[in-house]
């Protein structure tokens, strides 16, 4: 029984201490001590397309603490990584994943699946890693096809093992509701900016991802979700005197066009 508890004590110090290294998600993965998200990746300086697997791979060589990417699902069910609700004039919810595929991103990559994504984030060997911001988005068919791609975002990140890796975000409070009843152990954070700390923690929701402007308007809901162990990001925070005012109110994460000038600006002190 002694060496039982000794054997327990001693793998629970050894993750005390891993944990003040480097930041943890999820099962015990661990992140980049850092606050930097970049945002659709690293694409700006380097001049790479949003969201493509090159943006990923920058936002990882930098070392950034995330990287975010969005998510619709076509109308056969595919998960493809692409921002806008058009994909080279087509409507990506409304086209197959066969009929969006035939065009390229502006580097030549192909389209992304969440799938390969998901696997290129976790090809990854630093030990503190990139973790993966997936941001899904709200249907425009209808609220029941935004519940069937969060029940095939699950089924997916179950399948690939990819729950340590990822952060779910989304203005689709019903899609993290679901994904949270699929899987009560993601890592979750909203994205509308509607709702103060307390009312997503009485839902399981670990997290408020809102527009720097609403932070700006409620700057209480900083201390609430502190008090309340709701972590704070801020999205898309991209001016070096904002950055400084994100880093000053220790947000937890700070989503930016420009992880380059973030980092410039932490490694300052
Ligand atoms: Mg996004």
């Amino acid at each position: 029984m002694k060496y039982i508890l000794f054997a327990l004590l001693t793998i629970y110090s050894f993750g005390m201490n891993s944990c003040s290294s480097a930041r943890k998600a999820g099962s015990g993965l661990s992140f980049a001590p850092n606050v930097v998200v970049a945002h659709r990746g690293a694409f700006k300086k380097n001049q790479l397309p949003e969201n493509s697997l090159a943006s990923l791979r920058e936002a990882i060589r930098l070392g950034c603490t995330g990287s975010e990417f969005d998510v619709h699902m076509t109308s056969d069910d595919s998960l493809v990584v692409t921002h806008d609700n058009h994909f080279h004039g087509k409507e990506v919810a409304r086209s197959t994943y066969a009929d969006l595929v035939s065009n390229r991103l502006s580097n030549g990559e192909k389209l992304p699946t969440a799938r390969e994504y998901l696997l290129e984030g976790m090809k990854q060997t630093k030990p503190g890693k990139t973790m993966l911001v997936f941001e899904l988005k709200p249907s425009i068919v209808s609220p029941e096809r935004g519940q069937i791609s969060a029940q095939k975002t699950v089924e997916l990140v179950k399948e690939l093992k990819a729950g340590p890796w990822v952060m779910y975000i989304s203005f689709d409070y019903g899609i993290l509701k679901k994904i949270l009843e699929l899987d009560p152990t993601a890592n979750t954070a909203y994205l509308n900016g509607d709702k103060s700390p307390l009312e997503v923690k009485k839902d399981g929701i670990r997290g408020i991802d809102y527009h720097y402007g609403v932070f700006q308007k409620n700057k209480d809901w900083i201390k609430e979700a502190k008090d309340n162990n709701i972590h704070l990001n801020v999205w898309t925070v991209n001016k070096a005197e904002d950055l400084q005012w994100y880093i000053d109110q220790k947000f937890d994460y700070i989503t930016t066009n420009e992880p380059e000038l973030l980092f410039e600006l932490l490694n300052k002190k």
